[in-house]
């Protein structure tokens, strides 16, 4: 099979993200307000979502020309009935160095927790963006308690998962005021705490910048009860950059996607449930693989297809972001995937 070409800036493309659900049970106001996505939202109907069959071709081809890395996300992953079958077919192919889902835990149960795990997923990360239950509910905007996602912690600690990564996206005038205590709770565990800066992503969270609290502060405000120090990045291309606590009680990562974006070193490459292929996760436009799939095209053949769109790519989103961009229009990242 040929090799994936490099995109008009000679960026490969070797993390795959493979939104298997547009559906949450929550409906967190940076992500999934209640005043878009409320009862009637026309979701993907059961029929336009690819099969696991599908999703594990593409995911095959994509391998082939490169890819080393799957993450399972959405929507709501865990939504998605019998996912722990996907992860086991995914885990199957030869030629994958990571395989890893993002939720939200509400559906974490201990069985589940132990299906994912037997089924050859190797990493979890857990989103949770405050301690107190308040401030959480603000967020998710369902009322779901901060206990539950820390049982859904506990439960994939014991099935014998990794340590997760844990997200927590930072509103500002929201819960900025968790920055310290969600530090103070993750600090010491294993469990590496990544604040995200709120971002632009879809049209219907009505982002504001005065809203996003920099990754630079929020560096900040940690290090006055903690101490830290940067750390150099685990490979090329790590969107989280690293700090550890100085007096060695772990380490925090930041994304900073709108105070000081990485394009330019972004592999990612995603695929939607219904099967269209997005180059930037804030394109208004994907490409639709569904119809290959479907018509029986051969590998080769997609491989082709895929590789036609990467060689135009030249997605810089967040390194152009104005008020000229700030019109065009966005996918929304439930639909996209996280
Ligand atoms: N439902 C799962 C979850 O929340 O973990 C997986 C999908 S969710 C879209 C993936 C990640 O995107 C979550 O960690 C979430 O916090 C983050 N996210 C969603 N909207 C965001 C936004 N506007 N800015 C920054 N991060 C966002
Ligand atoms: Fe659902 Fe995740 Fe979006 Fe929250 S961030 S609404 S949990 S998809
Ligand atoms: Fe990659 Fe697009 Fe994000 Fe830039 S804005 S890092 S190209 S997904």
């Amino acid at each position: 099979m040929r090799a994936l070409p490099t995109d008009v800036f000679g960026r490969h493309s070797r993390d795959l993200r493979i939104s298997v659900t547009d559906r949450c049970n929550f409906r967190c106001i940076y992500c999934m307000p209640k005043t878009t996505y409320g009862a009637g939202y026309p979701f993907l109907a059961r029929r336009a979502l690819l099969s696991f069959e599908e999703i594990t071709l593409i995911a095959r081809v994509l391998i082939g020309m490169g890819v080393r890395k799957i993450r399972l996300t959405g929507g709501e992953p865990l939504l998605r009935r019998e996912i722990e079958r996907l992860v086991e077919m995914l885990a199957a192919l030869p030629g994958l160095s990571d395989l890893s889902l993002t939720t939200n835990g509400a559906c974490l149960t201990r069985a589940k927790a132990q299906a994912l795990r037997d089924a050859g997923l190797k990493r979890l990360t857990m989103s949770l963006d405050a301690l107190d239950d308040q401030t959480f509910s603000a967020m998710n905007d369902v009322g779901f308690p901060v206990s539950r996602v820390e049982e859904a912690l506990s439960n994939a600690a014991n099935v014998g998962f990794p340590p997760a990564k844990i997200n927590m996206v930072v509103k500002r005038g929201v819960n900025d005021h968790s920055i310290v205590p969600m530090a103070r709770r993750f600090r010491g565990t294993g469990h590496i705490l990544r604040f995200i800066e709120y971002m632009d992503v879809g049209t219907s969270n009505g982002w504001r910048l005065d809203e996003v609290v920099a990754g630079a502060a929020i560096v900040d405000i940690i290090h006055r009860e903690w101490p830290l120090a940067p750390v150099s990045p685990n490979y090329p291309g790590e969107v989280a950059s690293r700090w550890k606590y100085q007096d060695g009680q772990g380490e925090v990562g930041i994304i900073t996607s709108v105070t000081q974006p990485f394009c330019g070193h972004c592999t990612r490459v995603r695929l939607s449930a219904e099967g269209r292929l997005y180059t930037c996760l804030f394109a208004s436009e994907g490409h639709d693989l569904r119809y290959l799939v479907r018509g029986g095209a051969a590998d080769d053949y997609i491989a082709q297809a895929i590789a036609a769109i990467w060689s135009r790519r030249h997605d810089r989103y967040s390194e152009r972001r104005s008020a000229e961009t700030a019109a065009l229009p966005r996918i929304e990242m439930s639909y996209i995937g996280g």
